[in-house]
């Protein structure tokens, strides 16, 4: 195997289980005998070793700035079973968490580094766990990786695959970026895409991982939809950027007066109107819209049109550090628009899923907003990603999701 070595004190993060090692901090590289280059193979697996000759780890190696993300440390090589082993402990910390009951069979199963495995999103959907892959290395595992599934967790019967939009946009590739790695027969081949259900919390979802975005369902508002649902009866709601309706179902369940559900997607839309009319079959009280946010929001206020609880979860306005200016000054607009459409003693859920804006950025953008439309407003919860959505202490930038719950007045 390939080794790299590092410059003398650099083993000290590694030590301390950081899972990245930066190209600065290589000293040399003694590439595998059967290497026919100058250099590693993007998604090479490769041993690391202190500037003593101290085994650090092993992990996968990477064009750019992070040259190798460790997958074991200490070790030589992959352990033999490092797969089934990696992918049980995950299914534990979900066991251990309450998320595996008869009425949940959705949950996140690998958050990347915040289970140790760099790279890697597993999301679980009923009898089907969605893979993606946001390196070459994960890529080059997806096979092993799939076995590792079918047999670690029981509920598992298809894995698919899902990376077209994750892997690297350069990195040579081989194979298929997206597809079943293991369809079972009698549940799956029969079976067309409209009838995968899955279930959150005692509510239905259709999960469309093949046209849907991300792994097909946002699997991270399971906690703050159930706040929603807490607060939701006898108002009248608002759900803007609903997707498929999460928001929307847990409202409904609190006993909502009414809900309004608004996407720009008509796909979107649709999904809604299934998942709505499979969980309340005789609900009136539901209208889903396909309308831009600003648009809609601008054509209600005019209409002198207000809500008792809006919630706002925008896709994310920064994608990269140098977009956060203009996506606060996004969230300002958004959040200005929403606030004023709510009547005094009404509540704001409100989101920001781009990793790059902070907290207190975020914060600000939202007071600004009260401030701009002349509104009193309370923090009532600060809300984050859930617990099966851990973070690694060294990569903070897995943690994304931030919102506030505000009483306006
Ligand atoms: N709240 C959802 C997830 C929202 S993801 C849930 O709980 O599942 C963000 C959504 O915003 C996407 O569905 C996307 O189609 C929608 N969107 C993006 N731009 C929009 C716009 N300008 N107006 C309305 N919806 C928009």
């Amino acid at each position: 195997m390939t080794t790299v070595i590092l410059k003398p004190h650099k083993e000290e993060s590694l030590k301390r289980y950081h899972p990245w090692v930066f190209s600065g901090a290589i000293a040399r590289v003694v590439l595998d005998a059967k290497h026919k280059g100058d250099a590693p193979e993007e998604g090479e697996l490769v041993c690391v070793r202190s500037a003593a000759n101290e085994v650090l780890g092993v992990g996968h190696w990477q064009v750019g700035s992070i040259a190798v993300r460790i997958l074991a440390f200490g070790a030589e090589e992959l352990p033999k079973d490092f797969w089934a082993e990696r992918i049980h402990a995950a299914y534990q910390v979900r066991e251990a968490i309450g998320l595996i009951r008869p009425d949940n069979d959705t949950y996140r199963l690998v958050h990347g580094e915040g289970d140790w495995l760099p790279g890697l999103i597993v999301d679980v959907y009923a009898d089907t766990a969605v893979v993606q892959a946001h390196s070459v290395g994960m890529h080059g595992c997806r096979k092993e990786l799939a076995e590792a599934l079918l047999h670690e967790i029981p509920q598992v019967k298809n894995v698919y695959y899902k990376s077209d939009d994750t892997l690297p946009f350069k990195a040579p590739i081989d194979g298929e970026k997206t597809g079943w790695l293991i369809r079972d027969d009698e549940t799956s081949s029969s079976r067309d895409f409209e009838e995968y259900w899955s279930t959150e919390n005692g509510l239905s979802f259709r999960i469309d991982w093949l046209r849907g975005q991300k792994t097909g369902f946002f699997v991270d508002q399971r906690e703050n939809r159930a706040l929603v649902e807490r607060y939701a009866k006898g108002k009248e709601v608002l759900n803007m950027f609903c997707y498929t309706g999460g928001f929307s179902l847990y409202a409904l369940r609190g006993g909502s007066k009414t809900v309004d559900s608004v996407d720009v997607s008509q796909k979107a839309i649709d999904l809604v109107n299934i998942n709505v009319a499979r969980n309340f079959p005789k609900a009136t009280n539901h209208t889903a819209v396909a309308a831009d946010a600003f648009e809609y929001l601008t054509k209600q206020k005019a209409e002198g049109k207000t809500y008792d609880l809006i919630i706002l979860d925008p896709p994310a306005f920064a994608k990269h550090r140098d977009a956060v200016k203009n996506a606060l000054r996004g969230y300002q607009r958004i959040n200005a628009k929403a606030i004023e459409m709510i009547r005094p003693g009404g509540i704001l859920f409100t989101f920001s899923c781009s990793q790059a804006v902070d907290k207190e950025a975020f914060r600000l953008a939202v007071f600004s907003a009260a401030a701009q439309v002349g509104r009193k407003v309370r923090i009532l919860h600060q809300l984050h990603q859930p617990q099966d959505h851990p973070i690694n202490i060294y990569h903070p930038e897995g943690e994304y999701l931030k919102g506030l719950v505000l009483y306006v007045e």
